[in-house]
């Protein structure tokens, strides 16, 4: 059976702050438009952070747990944005989904995604159809839980495509939590920023875990 292994894990945290940093004009400029165009410098700076710090760990030692605590501190450290409490909150919670191993059986790697978006609900007290990135995060979270007999790779897919979807789906939305909340209707027709990055950080950590199963 794939495992996700510790070390597999700080790899992530490596690539992600890549996507990110590539990403980060394109989330400025979109925040920009409904906020106040920093959420490209708080999510490649605070995933940055997260990958300095958990390169830093030994990774022939370290447990799951110990990798996302890590990432979830150097990012509330880094990040003053919104941001950086809610995927702080997130990946405390996938670490204690994670647990205190070095590695966790791939298929229950859904249930990171549940947790990380069950910490970012809890700590932003947003519902879905609010305009934020809980509209990403919820339905990745539901789709990863639907269905558990089915071959993992379709698990992982449709997470994927939920959380784009959810992502998309934020454009039509009127904002009611965030800055963008103060826009009222100016907010529609624009996508939710949060929403947009938490696809891309939902697609690295897809994108991985498909080739660890050897898809
Ligand atoms: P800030 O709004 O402080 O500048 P960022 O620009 O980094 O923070 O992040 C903005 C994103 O944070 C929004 O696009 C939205 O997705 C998300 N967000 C804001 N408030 C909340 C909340 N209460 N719950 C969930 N997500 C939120
Ligand atoms: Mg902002």
């Amino acid at each position: 059976m794939s495992a996700l292994t510790a070390r597999d894990l700080i790899a992530t945290f490596a690539r992600l702050a890549e996507r990110l940093a590539a990403a980060r004009d394109e989330l400025c400029r979109l925040d920009g438009q409904i906020g106040d165009g920093d959420h490209g410098l708080a999510m490649s700076e605070g995933f940055a952070a997260a990958a300095q710090s958990t390169g830093a760990l030994p990774a022939d030692t370290a447990t799951l747990a110990e990798v996302f605590n890590a990432a979830a501190k150097a990012l509330l450290n880094a990040v003053g944005a919104s941001s950086g409490p809610l995927y702080a909150t997130a990946l405390m919670r996938a670490g204690k989904a994670a647990g205190a191993r070095r590695a966790m059986p791939l298929q229950e790697t859904p249930q990171l995604i549940a947790a990380m978006a069950e910490g970012i609900r809890a700590r932003g007290q947003a519902a879905l159809g609010e305009k934020t990135m809980v509209d990403a995060w919820e339905p990745a979270a539901r789709a990863g839980a639907e269905g558990a007999a089915r071959p993992l790779a379709d698990i992982f897919e449709a997470i994927r495509k939920a959380a784009e979807a959810g992502a998309q789906s934020t454009r039509s939305m009127l904002a009611t939590k965030g800055r963008a909340a103060r826009l009222g209707e100016r907010a529609v027709g624009h996508l939710d920023p949060g929403a947009v990055s938490a696809a891309m950080v939902i697609d690295v950590l897809i994108t991985d875990w498909l080739r660890l199963a050897g898809e």
